[in-house]
């Protein structure tokens, strides 16, 4: 039987939170196994998922890229008897990649007849007398295996491997994630699941002037966000009337600047309404005019919402790497305007002033404008069933 072990220690947090934490993990996971037949066994320090006939593949790879699990190991679970623990070992050496090695046995059974020390050197005498090439080396070796025995059944398992890390999703409240088609705000929106963030999206779109395909490339990151939570509301904001407004009435080089302090006002009214608690987006400091230290608190002053910009101190290239990860990148790099590459002035604003700002909002009333993107945002459940309605894209 396949087992795969997944030891709390990694989970690095306060002690008292813990239990919260793995029960959310453990949540979590029986969301995402929901359609493989996998008991989840909880003991103090640990958690097994136990499984015959499913496919290890896909199972591994849930596991991988769910948040709060750090490290697993692959573990083989056998009746606890000499011959057959033995038999398994030396199966799962031999399909191993290796030269040099150590065994370390646990025995919580102490009625187990070997002391753990001696039956360590009789398995690695077996290992070594079948495998050809290999040696023992008890600081540095290549593999680990590490066989523990208990009283009915006995785990043998190698090396750990890598698992996304971070903290369960739902272990913090939600978020609302500004998620434009570009490169950075889906990384944005994936570091700050990885802190255990619940997130909704909110979509800017200036119909006819960007596309239904622009719209549809969100939906498909939204699709990519969702492997890492159950589902994501994404809601769609019709900002053209306010868009042009802010063209007519404003001077060209603040329009970026005033557009943003208009798409934060509106995410601050959809964190209300949809109980979200904190803005999150892929603002990276100094990356264009709007995302300057000046522009940022120019832009930021309308909210006293926290503003969490995941990406504000990586460079493009470090972001880039993390959308490749994620698998977002193909996506972002589709050509689909959006509705702030539409509208670039010439020469946005670098040091944009709060004055400027406060005197172009007071000679043209923009709230009504504002109230009414609020009442006409729709809002798309996207979900992570196979047969979701949005189709992806790529
Ligand atoms: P990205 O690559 O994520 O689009 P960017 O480098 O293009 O980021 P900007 O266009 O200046 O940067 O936008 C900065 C951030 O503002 C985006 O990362 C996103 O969080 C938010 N944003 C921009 N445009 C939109 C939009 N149309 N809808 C929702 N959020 C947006
Ligand atoms: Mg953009």
């Amino acid at each position: 039987m396949y087992v795969i072990l997944i030891k709390y220690g990694e989970l690095t947090t306060k002690k008292g939170n813990r239990n919260f934490f793995i029960k959310k993990l453990t949540e979590n996971l029986q969301h995402k196994l929901k359609k493989y037949d996998v008991k989840i066994v909880r003991d103090r320090s640990r958690m097994y998922l136990e499984f015959l006939n499913e496919d290890l593949e896909s199972i591994e790879k849930i596991v991988k890229n769910t948040f709060g699990i750090h490290k697993y190991h692959l573990a083989y679970m056998v009746d606890t008897n000499k011959e057959k623990i033995e038999a398994q070992l030396l199966e799962i050496a031999r399909n191993s990649q290796f030269k040099t090695f150590k065994i370390e046995v646990k025995r919580s059974d102490k009625s187990f007849p070997i002391s753990s020390l001696e039956y360590a050197s009789f398995l690695g005498g077996i290992l070594l007398k079948n495998i050809e090439g290999i040696k023992v080396d008890v600081h540095h070796p290549d593999t680990t295996f590490t066989v523990e025995i208990r009283e009915r059944q006995s785990y043998i398992y190698t090396n750990s491997a890598k698992a996304v890390g971070g903290y369960p999703v739902g272990t913090q409240e939600k978020g609302m994630l500004m998620l434009s088609g570009g490169i950075d705000s889906p990384v944005a929106g994936y570091l700050a699941m990885k802190r255990g963030m619940r997130l909704d999206a909110v979509y800017f779109e200036a119909i006819p002037h960007t596309s239904l395909e622009a719209r549809n490339k969100v939906i498909a990151l939204t699709k990519k966000l969702v492997q890492y939570t159950d589902y994501i509301h994404l809601h769609i904001v019709p900002f053209t009337t306010l868009q042009e407004a802010i063209y007519k009435n404003c001077k060209p080089e603040y329009c970026i600047t005033m557009m943003r302090r208009m798409m934060y006002r509106i995410t601050s009214q959809l964190a209300q309404k949809n109980k979200g608690l904190v803005i999150v987006n892929g603002e990276s400091i100094g990356q264009v005019a709007s995302q300057t230290l000046v522009s940022m608190s120019v832009i930021n002053s309308v909210t006293n919402m926290p503003v969490i910009r995941p990406v504000a101190c990586l460079d493009k290239l470090e972001i880039m790497d993390i959308a490749k990860k994620i698998d977002t990148y193909d996506i972002s790099i589709l050509p689909y305007e959006d509705c702030c590459t539409v509208f670039v002035p010439k020469h946005p604003v670098i040091h944009p002033r709060l004055e400027t700002c406060l005197d172009m909002e007071n000679a043209f009333s923009f709230d009504s404008l504002i109230d009414e993107c609020v009442s006409n945002t729709f809002t798309l459940k996207i979900s992570d069933e196979e047969k979701s309605e949005y189709q992806e894209l790529l």
